[in-house]
């Protein structure tokens, strides 16, 4: 049994067709899971569909009556990227409950994963790059609303930029601060505005991701770090280190939305980076660690993955979960904000 909860449901499956985003992947996952005895059924929540209301805490009514009542323009469905049906928005729907369900859940036990979401391209009034509703967004909007936390940190590691997040925090995110894409130097602390750590319903964005690739215009994030094509494991990984540390010297958070897109894996057919399945793995220790240590709460969404081999794609998913529950073994918690249970 594992010390946190895994968010699933077979209904997670996007009815898309064939398509280069394998939607049966969240159920390789949750089968893999399981076959190696990583996880059992108990550890597993099953999602209610995100309530309207929470939805458009993020998305526009306009946006969101198009959805419900199939009134995307052929433009809008192009942009999406997948074809649109009443089923694929309940997928959606049921993605973001998800990820409601695992920031309430990270809240309460240090760590939650949901198996699916991490619609990181999604905007308040558009979808874009396979992704309709911004699930992880939303879920954080829904843990203000509800008073459970004032301040999140996005820490986005899917190839592509999170573009859809960057311009829906764009006006909490105060600290804009794009890295360049040399090689990875200690990054020095920028200036701290005052008041930068305590006041407001704040999101710091960070993303890490392949410069040149989708999205070609990238709205900024609080950090941004342009990669570039061919980054191994230990250039990313310093990278990584040097974000996380640095976005956690300006900004105080409560709790961390984790993106583990699958796709900087070296052989993604849409990614142009070059890291390993164990590379991949470190990369998920780091973020958990830096999280636990410090006694930040942990949601994770899964986002891309597009490996040749979907085999490959499942292993690099599974691993999310395998080195967070390392974690809750190797690593103190911390003793600052909500007190790690896991
Ligand atoms: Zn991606």
């Amino acid at each position: 049994m594992l010390p946190f909860k895994l968010v699933y449901s077979d209904k997670y499956f996007l009815p898309i067709g064939q398509h280069v985003f394998r939607a049966d992947k969240f159920r390789l996952i949750r089968e893999r899971l399981l076959a190696t005895k990583v996880a059992d059924d108990s550890d597993f929540l099953s999602p209610e569909p995100a309530a309207e209301s929470d939805v458009l805490l993020v998305h526009s009514p306009h946006y969101v009556n198009k959805l419900m009542e199939g009134a995307l323009s052929a433009r809008e469905e192009l942009q999406m990227e997948i074809p649109y049906s009443p089923q694929v928005v309940d997928a959606f729907m049921l993605h973001t409950g998800g990820s409601i369900l695992a920031a309430e859940r990270a809240l309460q036990d240090g760590i939650c994963v949901n198996i699916g979401g991490g619609f990181h391209h999604a905007f308040p009034d558009h979808g874009e790059g396979f992704c309709m509703i911004h699930d992880f967004a939303v879920a954080i909007r829904a843990m203000q609303k509800r008073g459970r936390i004032r301040r999140a940190m996005t820490v986005d590691c899917d190839v592509h930029q999170g573009n859809g997040t960057a311009a829906i925090f764009a006006n909490s995110a105060r600290l804009a601060n794009v890295l360049p894409s040399t090689s990875a130097p200690a990054l020095a602390a920028p200036a701290e505005p005052a008041g930068a750590r305590t006041s407001g319903n704040e999101v710091f964005t960070i993303s890490l991701h392949q410069e040149h690739n989708y999205p070609f215009v990238k709205p900024a994030s609080s950090i941004d770090v342009n990669l570039p094509d061919g980054c191994g494991d230990e250039e990313y990984l310093a990278w990584l280190d040097n974000a996380i540390s640095s976005g956690l010297r300006q900004f105080d958070p409560e709790m961390i939305c984790y993106v583990a897109g699958a796709d900087p894996f070296q052989h993604d057919q849409l990614g142009g980076l070059n890291l390993t399945i164990a590379g991949l793995k470190r990369r998920d220790e780091l973020v958990f660690r830096a999280a636990r240590s410090r006694g930040i709460p942990v949601m994770t969404t899964y986002a891309g993955g597009y490996a040749i081999n979907v085999e490959d794609t499942v292993s690099i998913h599974c691993n999310t979960v395998i080195a967070a529950a390392e974690t809750c073994r190797t690593t103190p918690e911390g003793t600052g904000g909500e007190k790690l249970t896991a």
